[in-house]
């Protein structure tokens, strides 16, 4: 029964959507680029549980960099080191896909890319104004595994 529900899981790898697995906007534990390493920001950081964080700037629509905890491994709260000493340091490239990818070239992409993580967005060429791009959540590595190996 769990061997069907993978390989059933496996068969909608190519008809689903990053858009169907993805963590909604609303949802993502995000990080302004403005912030300052301080003790409470580096506590928020490390309660949140998770490992990658995207960088925001402005709005949270507007996506400019990824964090990672382990990029925080030097860093002294005591020195109130900007965010941005930090990303620009690292400068982890971030990773865009769009929203109507099949997780079947997602879970490729993955595979083939260093990063398990990827911004999902769309062309949003609703309204009267010129069409742009609409960040819509983000998508894990682990979201798609969690496809192929959800128990029903
Ligand atoms: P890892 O397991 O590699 O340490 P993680 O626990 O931070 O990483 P994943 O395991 O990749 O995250 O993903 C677990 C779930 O959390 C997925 O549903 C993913 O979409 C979601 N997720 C990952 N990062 C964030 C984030 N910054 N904000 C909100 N949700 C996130
Ligand atoms: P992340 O990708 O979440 O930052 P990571 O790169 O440390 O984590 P994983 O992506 O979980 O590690 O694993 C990548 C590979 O490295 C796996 O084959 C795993 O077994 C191996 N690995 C992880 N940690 C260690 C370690 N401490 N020593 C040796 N190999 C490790």
């Amino acid at each position: 029964k769990e061997e069907l529900n993978m390989i059933q899981g496996a068969l909608e790898l190519r008809t689903k959507t990053v858009e169907d697995v993805m963590t909604p906007l609303n949802n993502c534990f995000m990080i302004h680029s403005s912030a300052v390493l301080d003790f409470n920001t580096m506590s928020e950081i490390m309660e949140s549980g998770y490992t990658r964080i995207p960088v925001y700037e402005a709005e949270r629509s507007n996506i400019v960099d990824v964090l990672f905890v382990k990029d925080l491994a030097f860093v002294d709260p005591d020195d109130c080191t900007t965010l941005k000493t930090i990303t620009k340091f690292y400068n982890h490239p971030v990773h865009f896909v769009f929203h109507d990818t099949k997780l079947d070239s997602m879970l490729e992409e993955f595979k083939k890319g260093k990063s398990h993580l990827a911004i999902v967005q769309k062309v949003n060429n609703e309204g009267d104004g010129d069409p742009f791009y609409e960040v819509l959540g983000l998508v894990t590595l682990e979201d798609v595994i969690e496809e192929i190996i959800k128990c029903e």
